[in-house]
């Protein structure tokens, strides 16, 4: 099963993906953390994009869709994934589409987590991440048992750069603009489904999971 997660910064795409990936057994691939490992090894390819990030835009198209479509060719994708992050833009959603058909294949649901504006400042203020396992935490919603430590891999966790209030303004605004348009794109290729994001996390995966199928 290939699916792609839509929704704004913070809706909780990341949350619901790692739900669906252990579920279904597939694989969850966050364009997001993919970034981030990078940055965090210091690569060619993590201090192109840091900037980018850093500003609450995006990693040029350039970029980010040759590093994906170089994943989803691995072996471990063979029977489908979550794409969390990806696409972002229409000529991301384009290319993925004919990246699929040469290979005879095309992405099944698009499930886009619908969360107002106003909720999102409060839920990303609200995150914590941990750069070693990819882990996400919400100070009231989804907290770890220990205060600012990793329930998975005991590491410290972290408010993202990109998480204070200036940059995710930025980030919402850069969602209105290139990437809201792909829920009408996935419209129209006929497999968007949508869930209300602001129920509880369980709520929400139980809503997607009605319309994967168990
Ligand atoms: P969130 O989960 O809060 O939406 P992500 O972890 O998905 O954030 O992304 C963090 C940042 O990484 C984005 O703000 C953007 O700069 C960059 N990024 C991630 N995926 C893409 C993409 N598909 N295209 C361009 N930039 C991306
Ligand atoms: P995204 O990947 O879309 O940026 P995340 O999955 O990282 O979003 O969620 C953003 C923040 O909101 C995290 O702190 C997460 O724990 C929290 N969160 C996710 N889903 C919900 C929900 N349904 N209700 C309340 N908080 C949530
Ligand atoms: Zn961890």
């Amino acid at each position: 099963m290939k699916i792609i997660m839509l929704g704004a910064p913070g809706a909780g795409k990341g949350t619901q993906a790692k739900k669906i990936a252990a579920k279904y057994q597939i694989p969850h691939i966050s364009t997001g953390d993919i970034f981030r490992a990078n940055i965090k090894n210091g690569t060619e390819l993590g201090m192109k994009a840091k900037s980018y990030m850093d500003a609450g835009g995006l990693v040029p198209d350039e970029i980010t869709i040759g590093m994906l479509l170089d994943r989803i060719h691995e072996a471990d994708c063979q029977n489908g994934y979550v794409l969390d992050g990806f696409p972002r833009t229409i000529p991301q959603a384009e290319s993925l589409t004919k990246a699929l058909k040469e290979m005879g294949e095309s992405i099944d649901y698009a499930v886009n987590v619908d969360v107002p504006d106003e909720n999102i400042i409060n839920r990303m203020s609200g995150r914590r991440a941990c750069l070693g396992c990819g882990a996400t935490y919400h100070i009231v919603y989804n907290a770890p048992a220990k205060e600012g430590v990793c329930d998975v891999c005991g590491q410290s966790l972290v408010l993202r750069d990109d998480d204070k209030p200036e940059t995710v303004k930025k980030r919402l605004q850069v969602y209105h603009e290139q990437t809201q348009p792909l829920i009408d794109y996935y419209k129209k290729e006929g497999v968007l489904a949508e869930v209300d994001g602001t129920k509880d996390m369980e709520e929400v995966f139980q809503a997607i999971v009605d319309i994967l199928g168990a």
